[in-house]
């Protein structure tokens, strides 16, 4: 735990809160909220009238370790967690596994878990009452529920805000928690303290993550969809798994924008700051981590596959149990394919977050960067900082759409010459394949 500061404010300051909302949960004084920031992400706001600065905020805060962390060079088994099996599968019913994010294993599973009574609720997003291109937390207790709130959602969700519910929930005390890395973190900083925590979410499923764009990212592709009529519903895929934004008005008409991703949020567009530290790509602190199976012996499947990593009995167990009941397909696979599906992110969250942490905190390095790590989170960076301006928003919505995909095909190429140059200096493969895991 930071032992200097008795609340959040500089870990707010540094830009390192992620909004997961733990701290809101738990502040015994009420005094912290959790708002909507002009930068597309959702930050605490402190009323320091009321706050005793008793450090619980700190203490539960899954950012809390890093500045006292000097160096992030982990080890590749430190980097991906406890692994007790690898797989690669997907829902056997096809209606979950055409409407869910990829596979469709995390809705799968969830179902499995309520209709067999392992848990009473699934803690997980979806839309608020409000706005349907906003979410929060949610938790099911029925499989329609479950179903509803499928699908990635590549927004901040300030999903923590619902553990004080949990907690104060009498009638039902067995949870399944579907988070993000960051959720995870602060939760289960949380449930080291508060054992009625502990005791409650007794399965955690973990979303990989490459990063959250902000709220303006959202904004930003529905921009790009117009429609003259209410938004009903968003959705940040297709049937199946094709990469496409789709919107949804109350007159039943649908209006898409492909490639959102390769476009925009791959190249950094709308990232937040706090995503250029994270260092946990596979969400190491659960019972089953879940991706998409980007593999190439996958390209041809058009309904979607998931790939998992099993990280307790527990969850080995679902997991098996699942599959004798004939719900879910799927296959064993090695390590090494998780890490060759996730390569790109798998190199810019490990090998490369020390030079961009010095970047970002202004930190003079002892030694040189290795320059195309350099050069890379110079235009990652850049990226993600223009996109905090307005006015590079507005130039985003109006330059030509051919004039930006040249910029794209450019920059896209100029990288991967650059994570070329990076797997060979890594991993010292010539050809610049990644092989350098050592398990
Ligand atoms: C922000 C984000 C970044 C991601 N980055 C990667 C990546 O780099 N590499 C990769 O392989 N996979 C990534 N994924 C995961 C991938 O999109 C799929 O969610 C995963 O493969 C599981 O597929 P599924 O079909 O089993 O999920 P589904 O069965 O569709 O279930 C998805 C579950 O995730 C929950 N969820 C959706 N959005 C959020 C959110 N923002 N916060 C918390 N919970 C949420 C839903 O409520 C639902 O329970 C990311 C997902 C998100 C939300």
């Amino acid at each position: 735990m930071c032992k200097n500061h008795r609340n959040i404010k500089k870990i707010i300051q540094a830009q390192l809160c992620t909004g997961c909302s733990t701290c809101y949960s738990f502040c015994p004084q009420g005094c912290i909220d959790i708002v909507e920031s002009g930068r597309g992400i959702f930050q605490p706001v402190i009323d320091e009238m009321k706050c005793r600065n008793c450090g619980i905020c700190v203490m539960v805060c899954g950012n809390n370790e890093f500045f006292h962390q000097n160096d992030f060079h982990h080890t590749d088994q430190r980097f991906i967690g406890l692994v007790r099996n690898c797989y690669a599968g997907y829902s056997n019913c096809d209606e979950i596994r055409m409407n869910s994010s990829s596979g469709g294993l995390i809705t799968q599973l969830s179902i499995f878990c309520l209709e067999n009574k392992i848990v009473d609720g699934v803690i997980c997003v979806d839309k608020t009452a409000e706005n349907p291109a906003r979410f929060e937390a949610r938790i099911c207790k029925t499989t329609d529920q479950v179903r509803t709130s499928r699908k990635s959602k590549y927004i901040p969700v300030p999903l923590n805000r619902i553990l004080k519910d949990i907690v104060n929930e009498r009638e039902y005390n067995r949870y399944l928690f579907i988070g993000l890395p960051c959720h995870l973190k602060g939760l289960n900083n949380a449930a080291n303290f508060y054992k009625t925590l502990n005791e409650k979410i007794i399965l955690k499923f973990g979303i990989f993550c490459s990063h959250t764009p902000t709220i303006a990212g959202t904004d930003f592709l529905i921009h790009q969809c117009p429609t003259q009529k209410r938004i009903k519903d968003i959705f940040y895929r297709d049937q199946g798994w094709k990469n496409t934004f789709i919107i949804q008005n109350e007159a039943g008409e649908v209006v898409k924008y492909d490639n959102y991703w390769g476009k925009y949020f791959g190249l950094n567009f709308f990232t937040p700051k706090y995503c250029f530290f994270c260092d946990d790509l596979f969400a190491r602190e659960c019972d089953l981590s879940f991706g998409d199976a980007w593999l190439e012996e996958y390209k041809a499947d058009k309904k979607g596959v998931s790939l998992i990593i099993s990280r307790s009995s527990l969850g080995e167990n679902l997991l098996h149990r699942s599959f004798q009941a004939d719900k879910v397909s799927v296959n064993n696979i090695g390590i090494e394919k998780i890490v060759e599906s996730q390569r790109e992110y798998y190199y810019f969250k490990f090998s490369m977050l020390n030079d961009r942490r010095n970047k970002l905190l202004k930190i003079r390095q002892s030694g040189k960067s290795y320059l195309p790590i350099s050069i890379y989170n110079s235009i990652m960076i850049l990226h993600a900082q223009l996109s905090e301006y307005r006015f590079f928003i507005l130039f985003l919505k109006i330059v030509p759409d051919v004039f930006f995909k040249g910029y794209v095909k450019l920059i896209r190429r100029l990288l991967s010459f650059f994570m070329r140059k990076i797997y060979q200096n890594i991993a010292g493969d010539k050809d610049g394949h990644n092989n350098c895991y050592n398990f």
